[in-house]
């Protein structure tokens, strides 16, 4: 282990633990800091896809997740009432493995730590830091539990609203509200589901649902919200069960099965996009931090793995001269990153604007294929 190449890492999120694992494979040796003590994530579902298994094998962790989760086969797209109007089958990156998966957050969770405490890699909870001071030759960290320390490298897995994105970048504008929230809720998963359902047709948003383990799947609707609006909890199930209206298919009986408030998941999308560099010296971005991107694309957690990887190769390529290794990383990572960002807002602000010339499967199909090329 090279103890004198010393790595922190904040934030314990998908990002971060990602970071960790790699840098710790390279050899280097790494601590995390996680603000939440509890450490705990919502316990909704996300959906990954084929080039998120293959940033997750590199980590030697695919076949973990895999086994988490629930692989499905592509998505289908439906209209209001359910009619099947096109479909797009996964391809996988890794041969025999799968295009797409679903995946409880605890689930993914619980692989990452495994994994971080495995590797014997020091997670602080409850912590955050005080100052970070750039030195040239090393970052002064001091942290919140009084303790302090140096490092070679820090990377930022803050998460979306980031506060170390200000202090590297002072005046980056708070992530922006798109104009759609999405509302989530776990249900029963019908035996023959293996695909994710998407319905369109429906202005403002779309809805369907998407299979997470082999006893449930989770109904999402992606609307728009005029005004960013707070919705008090106890109406959460009333509201989620409204943007329903309309639709047939399995979405209508998903839709009877929403009762419980307390058990919704809603989220206003906002998005924060960095220009190229996401480091200066020694302090890097990655994940959300660099770059959010809405739900639509199912690529934030990819992203972020992928940022760790590529972090991992090139820290571990060119260390000795922090400039090149980050300028690499950024070159393997910018537009990628953005693509996905605007994209992701492209797709949101057609179905506010069905009115706009654009088709959401040749975008979202173009998009796959792009993100299945090598990095
Ligand atoms: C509603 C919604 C649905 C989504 N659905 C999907 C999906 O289906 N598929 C997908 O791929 N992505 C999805 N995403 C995006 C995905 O969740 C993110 O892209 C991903 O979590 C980014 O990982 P991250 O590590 O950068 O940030 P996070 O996972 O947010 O982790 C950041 C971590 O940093 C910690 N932290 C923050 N500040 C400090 C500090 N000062 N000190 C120490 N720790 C700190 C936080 O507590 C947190 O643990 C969705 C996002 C939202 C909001």
């Amino acid at each position: 282990m090279n103890n004198k190449n010393r790595i922190l890492v904040i934030g314990g999120g998908i990002g971060g633990l990602a970071a960790a694992i790699g840098l710790r494979q390279k050899g280097f040796y790494v601590e995390v800091i996680e603000r939440n003590r509890d450490w705990t994530v919502y316990h909704v579902g996300i959906i990954v896809q084929a080039n998120f298994i293959r940033a997750l094998e590199t980590l030697g962790l695919a076949q973990d997740a895999i086994k988490a989760g629930f692989p499905y086969r592509g998505v289908h797209f439906r209209d209001r009432s359910g009619n099947l109007v096109a479909d797009l089958p996964g391809e996988p990156t890794i041969p025999g493995y799968p295009s797409d998966l679903g995946l409880t957050r605890p689930a993914l969770h619980q692989v990452l730590t495994n994994k971080v405490k495995d590797l014997g890699i020091p997670v602080r909870l409850g912590c955050s830091y005080d100052s970070v001071d750039d030195k040239g030759d090393q970052v002064a960290v001091r942290f919140s539990d009084g303790t302090a320390g140096k490092y070679q490298l820090v990377v930022a897995a803050d998460g979306a609203y980031s506060k170390l994105r200000n202090v590297l970048f002072p005046g980056t504008p708070a992530p922006k509200y798109t104009g759609q929230g999405v509302w989530r809720y776990n249900v029963p998963r019908p035996p023959e589901m293996h695909w994710a359902e998407i319905y369109l047709g429906k202005d403002g948003g779309k809805a369907g649902y998407v299979p997470l383990t082999e006893e449930t799947m989770y109904v999402l609707a992606v609307f728009e919200e005029p005004g960013n609006p707070k919705f008090p909890p106890e109406t959460l199930a009333t509201e989620f069960r409204k943007r329903l209206d309309g639709y047939g298919g399995e979405l209508a009986r998903c839709r009877e099965l929403i009762t419980d408030p307390s058990m919704v998941v809603y989220r206003p999308l906002e998005v924060c996009i960095m220009p190229d560099p996401w480091y200066k010296g020694r302090v890097v971005l990655i994940g959300d931090a660099a770059h959010s991107a809405t739900p639509h694309l199912g690529q934030g957690a990819g992203m972020a793995v992928e940022d760790a990887v590529v972090l991992a190769e090139e820290w571990l390529a060119g260390h000795e001269d922090p400039a090149k290794a980050l300028r690499r990383f950024m070159d393997r990572r910018f537009e990628r990153a953005l693509l996905v960002g605007q994209s992701s807002i492209k797709l949101g602000y057609l179905e506010m604007h069905p009115e706009e010339e654009g088709d959401p499967v040749a975008i979202t199909d173009q998009i796959r294929k792009k993100l299945a090329e090598a990095i």
